[in-house]
């Protein structure tokens, strides 16, 4: 592990029982308050990313923070991944299974096409789910998937199976 990443450990906190009894949340608005430290994260995952990528995509709502972040700081563009019915314009969805139920995710259909590559963020990888469901949309619209990054990955739960053929990169692993 980096100097860089065992002091970002430093800035994520584990509240016990959230949303739910027996999940422990890992909060990351503790990094996103201390300038350097978000700026140090945002630089490490900046060093991930290969140079022919297009854009960077985001998954709702924490994705957000750090693909926002890392398109300004690598010059790349910035597309959302959101839940349903917040996108204006035509959308391409993609229904995925949860623990419990089912959930959507969409993309802007026009955001992306053959040809383009990209990386999707997200703040934490679990289960794998939500960053699958976001590759095969990503997928669907022609575009390929470059690696995907997450800050934080949960091995335990061996998520990154589920992403098998896609490179998968963490700062901090728990
Ligand atoms: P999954 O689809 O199981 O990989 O879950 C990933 C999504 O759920 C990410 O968008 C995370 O922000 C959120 N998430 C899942 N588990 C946790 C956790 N223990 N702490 C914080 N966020 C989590």
């Amino acid at each position: 592990m980096s100097q860089t990443a065992t002091h970002l450990r430093d800035f994520i906190r584990d509240i016990p029982n959230f949303p739910k009894v027996g999940i422990t949340f890992k909060d990351i608005t503790p990094l996103l308050a201390n300038g350097d430290a978000f700026a140090a994260c945002v630089s490490e995952l900046s060093c991930l990313i290969e140079n022919d990528v297009d854009f960077i995509v985001g998954i709702e709502s924490r994705g957000f923070l750090f693909g926002a972040a890392l398109a300004q700081l690598t010059g790349l563009g910035f597309i959302p991944v959101r839940k349903p019915g917040k996108l204006p314009a035509d959308v391409h969805a993609i229904d995925y299974e949860l623990e419990y139920g089912m959930d959507r995710l969409e993309i802007h259909r026009d955001a992306l096409s053959a040809g383009h590559k990209v990386v999707i963020i997200d703040d934490l990888l679990a289960t794998g789910g939500t960053a699958e469901a976001t590759i095969n949309l990503v997928q669907q619209l022609g575009a390929k998937v470059s690696a995907c990054l997450f800050v934080i990955e949960l091995e335990f739960l061996e998520g990154r199976k589920r992403l098998e053929g896609t490179p998968v990169h963490h700062i901090l692993a728990y």
